[in-house]
């Protein structure tokens, strides 16, 4: 009961405009390119304003939200962005999905620039966001386990597969605080100790945020290079290639990914949905 009437404050109940699917755009992603019939609206959240206006579009019948994660023209670096602006702004829109694309430095040689990850688990190194919806009034303790969609994981990796992309199926992203990239010393640790596959800087607390609001998330996270510890110098040029050509396979996985996404999520195969039913209250 406690929960609910909380959930009622946290999020307005009924949204005038509904959409289903939240996209996430990453570094290089401020467009989506796929959507139909666009309009932006500017959403005002009890947490600030949103990395951007939100993009409404419509693709196979489906009305989705792209929100550019770092603001179109990449204004808002990695430690600012207002990540619980951005999960309240999609999810007063209805949101029950979100697709987060995501720029990522690999920690395993075989991971390599230019492979695609949908990610399994995530080790948290990051050191003073706002990282909860939960912080006066009512405290709840939500299960971070299997912290992302499995149900989502498993549409990105089908559609990954069928493009021909070289994806790996799981991963552990590491997340820095930024926005400084990591030291030599640093980035072994996260290799060698922490045994982690991919870094990057935005994933926390963008999905204990989704967690909480009870959306079901999960990340298709596009390697740009190696991390430092390979000690590989890439140039300015290389990176952005990787960049662009990665940009391109997003746009192409999000395209099949949103067609197939079902309009409730499969209880059987997530809880990301119903996380607050099982949260330590
Ligand atoms: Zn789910």
């Amino acid at each position: 009961m406690i929960i609910g009437a909380n959930m009622r404050t946290l999020f307005p109940p009924k949204p005038e405009i509904v959409a289903d699917i939240g996209v996430i755009g990453g570094s290089g992603l401020y467009d989506p390119g796929i959507l139909e019939e666009i309009r932006e609206i500017k959403i005002y959240t009890p947490y600030g304003e949103p990395s951007d206006k939100v993009v409404i579009g419509i693709l196979s019948g489906r009305k989705v939200a792209f929100l550019p994660r770092h603001g179109r023209g990449h204004r808002i670096p990695p430690h600012k962005i207002n990540y619980r602006a951005n999960i309240w702004a999609l999810k007063s829109l209805g949101v029950k999905w979100i697709v987060s694309v995501s720029a990522v430095g690999s920690l395993r040689e075989e991971y390599k620039p230019g492979d695609l990850v949908v990610p399994d688990q995530f080790i948290d190194m990051t050191k003073k966001r706002e990282y909860t919806f939960f912080d006066s009034g009512v405290v709840a303790h939500v299960s971070m386990a299997d912290p992302f969609c499995e149900h989502l994981r498993k549409i990105l990796i089908e559609v990954g597969r069928e493009l021909n992309y070289r994806l790996h199926d799981r991963g552990t992203y590491l997340c820095i605080e930024g926005p400084r990239f990591s030291t030599k010393a640093e980035s072994r640790v996260w290799k060698e100790v922490f045994k982690a596959d991919i870094i990057g800087m935005t994933l926390i607390p963008e999905i204990n945020l989704s967690c909480e609001a009870q959306i079901c998330y999960a990340t298709l996270a596009l390697i740009t290079d190696y991390d430092v510890w390979a000690e590989r110098p890439v140039t300015a040029e290389e990176v952005t290639k990787t960049m662009k050509e990665n940009v391109e396979k997003a746009k192409n996985i999000l395209y099949k990914v949103i067609e197939r996404i079902p309009d409730q999520p499969n209880l059987e195969m997530c809880s990301c949905c119903r996380s607050l039913e099982t949260a330590l209250l």
